[in-house]
């Protein structure tokens, strides 16, 4: 991979947070500061990172959670894709209103759409479109590696029952959307652990 990735679990359901930083420079990325923001800055401390941006898979609570703090202090652009952007400041559409802790944070600064390129240091990660978990669901794709969200997880796909969300809708971005993503990418979930675009072709039912 042309970056490091860490890996940690943040929030009340355990989401992963990922901080990305191209091996060539300190130039970084935070995806989904789910929670726990003090555990990220410090994280991000620690290992020299300068951010660049946020980036959000989508707009649930449990993948914004630490969003306010975090950007607070690093003071970077927000960037999720263009249908979820509502979601950030509508405590009932990130479903923050119902799990007792109504969240919300300001409007993004950059609103993506599929295809988009975002880049930091000599990295970039394009944006693929995956709706199905959320209407503004994305993964990030760059470097060897997927940042497949709430999209797609080790031996299963994210719940389709909330509002936006769709059975079909997911099963056609994990099986068409995800298609061309080469069998050697390394896979990091919202949820749970890594496995790689490999594993999940030959074992995910989903596909
Ligand atoms: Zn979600
Ligand atoms: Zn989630």
């Amino acid at each position: 991979m042309d970056f490091s990735v860490k890996s940690f679990e943040v929030g009340p359901v355990a989401a992963n947070c990922y901080i990305l930083k191209d091996n060539n420079s300190n130039a970084g990325v935070v995806i989904d500061p789910g929670g726990n923001p003090e555990k990220i800055l410090s994280a991000i401390k620690e290992m020299g990172v300068e951010v660049k941006f946020i980036a959000l898979t989508h707009g649930h609570f449990d993948h914004i959670g630490g969003l306010k703090d975090v950007k607070k202090a690093l003071d970077v652009p927000v960037l999720i894709h263009e249908y979820d952007g509502d979601m950030l400041i509508d405590a009932k559409r990130n479903l923050s209103a119902f799990v007792g802790a109504p969240g919300e944070m300001e409007a993004a600064d950059v609103l993506l759409k599929d295809g988009d390129n975002i880049s930091f240091g000599d990295c970039s990660l394009r944006v693929i479109s995956t709706p199905g978990h959320t209407l503004g669901s994305v993964c990030f794709y760059g470097g060897g590696a997927l940042f497949s969200g709430d999209t797609l997880f080790a031996g299963s796909v994210g719940r389709t029952d909330f509002p936006g969300g769709s059975t079909e809708e997911i099963l056609n971005s994990i099986r068409n959307r995800l298609a061309k993503v080469p069998s050697a990418t390394k896979v990091f979930p919202g949820h749970g652990p890594a496995s790689t675009m490999e594993i999940e072709r030959e074992t995910n039912p989903f596909f």
